[in-house]
């Protein structure tokens, strides 16, 4: 089956790949290896990382 959305409450428990980058964000500024940090709530984000560590991760990927 292609195309289910995963559960709800679904969560990643292993570290997602785009870790192997420190966040991009200036209020973020999460460490390589460690979760983001959400501006307004001082907590780890729930999805593990910004959005825009992992776009800037995807980029930097080496072409396939
Ligand atoms: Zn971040």
């Amino acid at each position: 089956m292609m195309g289910a959305p995963p559960p709800a409450g679904f969560r990643r428990r292993e570290r997602p790949p785009e870790w192997a980058i420190p966040c991009p964000l200036d209020y973020c500024r999460a460490k390589a290896g460690t979760p983001c940090i959400g501006r307004t709530t001082g907590r780890p984000v729930a999805e593990g990382s910004h959005p825009s560590r992992l776009d800037t991760w995807l980029t930097n990927q080496p072409a396939a």
